[in-house]
């Protein structure tokens, strides 16, 4: 069975628009200046641990939390928060429908993303996923993916779906699955300016813009041997 694997931030849930509508709640809750929200989001969408950049937050505005605490209160908020459109709840449907395995890989605490995709229903439309924190391992380390298509029950053939040319495109195309790079969702790292990959970086297999337009293009060219 041919696996379909993908990225959740910035490719199945819109994260950043998350993280900007928090800000908002964030800067409301504790009185804090309206120019504070511009720092805000570029720390929360900050790639790596968080802990830090929530210590800063408390800091910074001497708030009476303790950086762990705001953390921990951000990772219950944000599954509330994100959402995918019902396109892309669609296209999943439609690899389901075609025979394909579906699983999601992502690299973050497994009380945040795992809140995402339930609270989004994702986990109904998926066949299981695999996220760094639980995993011990993060994309764009092949391991990851080998332990998706053991979860979903599929060989490691196929396609991988992500919005970042480092962790998804790079890392899928090393455990030998096709890549679509996904680039019109909003996200937290900058993309080259002409939506094409910078000189030397991985090079997808296709570009689409969002999941279910990657979906209709793969369906469209499963069958022929140069993308398998
Ligand atoms: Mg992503």
């Amino acid at each position: 069975m041919l696996l379909a694997a993908l990225d959740l931030d910035g490719t199945l849930v819109d994260q950043a628009a998350a993280a900007r509508e928090w800000t908002v709640e964030f800067v409301s809750r504790w009185d804090l200046p309206r120019d504070a929200a511009a720092g805000v989001a570029p720390m929360l969408t900050a790639r790596g641990p968080k802990d830090a950049a929530f210590d800063r937050l408390v800091e910074t505005w001497s708030l009476p939390v303790s950086g762990p605490d705001l953390l921990s209160a951000y990772r219950r908020r944000m599954p509330q928060l994100v959402h995918c459109t019902n396109a892309d709840k669609d296209a999943l449907r439609r690899l389901r429908a075609a025979g394909w395995r579906i699983g999601v890989v992502t690299n973050g605490s497994v009380e945040n993303q795992l809140g995402k995709i339930r609270a989004t229903g994702l986990s109904d439309l998926v066949d299981g996923w695999v996220i760094s924190e639980q995993a011990g391992v993060r994309k764009p380390d092949p391991v990851i993916f080998e332990m998706l298509a053991e979860c979903v029950g599929s060989s490691l053939e196929g396609w991988m779906l992500g919005d970042s040319l480092d962790h998804d495109v790079a890392g899928g195309a090393a455990a030998g699955l096709s890549t679509a790079w996904i680039t019109s969702a909003p996200v937290a790292d900058a993309r080259p300016a002409a939506g094409a990959p910078a000189p030397g970086a991985s090079a997808p297999t296709i570009t689409a813009p969002t999941v279910a337009d990657a979906v209709t293009r793969i369906l469209a060219c499963a069958g022929e041997p140069e993308y398998r």
